[in-house]
C-alpha cells in the first residue's frame, strides 16, 4: 500500500512553493480522507408545471385561499399561545372549513404546518404572503407517471402536465411526497419537489483538477480549460448597461417630482433575470468540472474563499466587475455536485498560487508583469497566468493530499 502510493505520487512534477493549507476540521476533513460511508443529501427538484388558463385560475385561487388561513389561523394561535396540533385542530377545524372552504386534507394540512411554524418561535405571529409557496404532500398530491401530476384545488383535482429536464428525471425516483407550489411573478408554476439523494463513496483521487477563479476569465482549470465565453462578458455588459440607463430615467423621475414606480419594477426583474443567468452559468461551469473529474478519477482544488474580493491581484476597477460574479455559489455548486459524484474537494490557501513558477517554483511578483501572461524570471517558463494560477492550485492539493490525507487512509487500512 505504501508502495503504491509512493510510486504514484513519485510522478508528481517538483513540488511548488505554494502554502497548502487543509483544514482538517469537521466536513471538509471527511470529504478529503472519504471514510464516510453512505450519507443522504436533500435536494430540491425544481419542476415547472404547464397548466392551462382555467387550472391556473383554480390554483391562483387555491393558493390565496389557503394563506388567508395560513394568517388567520396563526393569529389565532398567537392570540391563544397554542401550538399544539391536536388542540388546533379542536377549536379551529370547522373554522377552516366553513370560512376558507378548505377540503379535509387541506384543513389538517394547514393545522400542521401553522402549529409547527408557530411552534418554532412564539414571541413572532406568523403571516403568509398572498402568493406564499403552498405545501403538497402525498395526501393532496400525486404524480401520475412522469409528465402529469394531480393536485387538489379548491374545485377538487386538477392534473397538470409537466416538464422535467435531464437532470430531474435522474433523481425523481428519490422523490418523497413532500412538496411546495410555488407561483413565480411572471406567473409560471413551479413544483418544488423533494428528493433524499445518496452521496457516492468517494473515489481515491490520484490527481487533482486545479481551478482559478478570476475577473477576466470566471474560472480556468489546470488542463488549460477556460470557462467563459463572449457570451458571458456579452450579457454582463448588457445587464450592467440596461440598469445603468433604468437608474438614471429613476433619478431624473424623483428630481422631477414622479414617484418611478415603473423603472423601479423594471430595475427588480432586470436583477432576477441576470441573477438566474449567473446561476445557469455557474450551473454549467461546476457541472463540466465535476464530469472531468469522475471521468478521470481526480479530485477538484479550489482557492479557499476567503478574501478573494479584496486580494490584491484585482485591480479597483475590476474588483467591482468581481464582486458581481459569484464565486461563492460556483464554489457551493461545484462542492454539492462533487458530493454527490464522490469527488473529493480540496481548498488551498491561494496565496502565491499567481506569482510561483509552477517549473522551478521561483515565487517573484514580477514573473507577471503584463496582465494576462506568466514569465518565470529565473527560468523563463511562459505559460497562460490562469492556466499557471490553476497549476500551481493543483499542486498544492496534490502537496496536501499526500501530507494530510493518504497517511489517514493508510492508517485506517
Ligand atoms: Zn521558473
Amino acid at each position: 500500500m505504501r508502495e503504491q502510493i509512493a510510486r504514484r505520487f513519485r510522478r508528481l512534477p517538483p513540488t511548488p512553493a505554494v502554502h497548502a493549507q487543509l483544514s482538517l476540521s469537521g466536513d471538509r476533513f471527511e470529504r478529503i480522507h472519504g471514510f464516510r460511508l453512505a450519507t443522504y443529501m436533500k435536494l430540491t427538484l425544481q419542476i415547472q408545471l404547464f397548466p392551462d388558463k382555467e387550472q391556473a385560475g383554480l390554483l391562483q385561487l387555491t393558493m390565496e385561499r389557503f394563506n388567508e388561513a395560513r394568517s388567520w389561523l396563526a393569529a389565532q394561535a398567537y392570540e391563544l399561545g397554542v401550538a399544539n396540533k391536536v388542540k388546533l385542530q379542536q377549536l379551529f377545524y370547522y373554522d377552516l372549513r366553513e370560512k376558507f372552504g378548505l377540503s379535509a386534507q387541506m384543513a389538517a394540512l394547514c393545522i400542521r404546518h401553522v402549529g409547527g411554524t408557530y411552534n418554532r418561535d412564539k414571541n413572532i405571529k406568523p403571516v403568509f404572503r398572498k402568493h406564499a409557496a403552498m405545501p403538497y404532500d402525498s395526501r393532496i398530491m400525486s404524480f401520475k407517471g412522469v409528465d402529469r401530476v394531480s393536485l387538489l384545488t379548491l374545485e377538487g383535482r386538477v392534473i397538470v402536465p409537466f416538464v422535467m429536464g435531464k437532470y430531474q428525471h435522474e433523481r425523481f425516483s428519490l422523490a418523497k411526497g413532500q412538496s411546495d407550489l410555488v407561483r413565480r411573478k411572471d406567473g409560471k408554476w413551479f413544483l418544488l419537489v423533494t428528493a433524499d439523494v445518496p452521496d457516492k463513496t468517494p473515489i481515491r483521487a490520484t490527481d487533482f483538477i486545479g481551478v482559478d477563479l478570476g475577473v477576466v476569465n470566471i474560472a480556468t482549470d489546470s488542463d488549460g480549460e477556460v470557462y467563459t465565453s463572449d457570451k458571458v462578458e456579452g450579457v454582463r455588459q448588457h445587464y450592467r448597461r440596461t440598469r445603468r440607463s433604468l437608474q438614471q430615467k429613476a433619478t431624473e423621475q424623483k428630481r422631477s417630482g414622479k414617484r418611478p414606480k415603473n423603472v423601479r419594477r423594471k430595475l427588480k426583474g432586470l436583477s432576477g433575470r441576470e441573477r438566474r443567468f449567473k446561476a445557469d452559468t455557474n450551473h454549467c461551469i461546476s457541472k463540466k468540472l465535476v464530469e472531468k473529474a469522475t471521468g478521470t478519477n481526480r479530485g477538484i482544488a479550489l482557492e479557499e474563499l476567503t478574501g478573494i474580493r479584496d486580494r490584491t491581484r484585482f485591480r479597483k476597477a475590476q474588483r467591482d466587475k468581481m464582486s458581481k460574479w459569484s464565486f461563492a455559489e460556483l464554489r457551493g455548486f461545484v462542492e454539492y455536485k462533487a458530493r454527490l459524484a464522490g469527488v473529493p474537494v480540496v481548498a488551498v490557501d491561494p496565496r502565491n498560487t499567481s506569482r510561483t513558477c509552477p517549473e522551478c517554483g521561483h515565487i517573484d511578483k514580477g514573473n507577471r508583469l503584463v496582465r494576462g501572461i506568466f514569465l518565470c524570471r529565473q527560468c523563463g517558463h511562459f505559460d497562460h497566468a490562469d492556466v499557471v494560477g490553476a497549476t500551481n492550485i493543483a499542486s498544492a492539493a496534490k502537496v496536501a493530499w499526500r501530507e494530510v490525507a493518504e497517511p489517514q487512509l493508510e492508517r485506517a487500512a
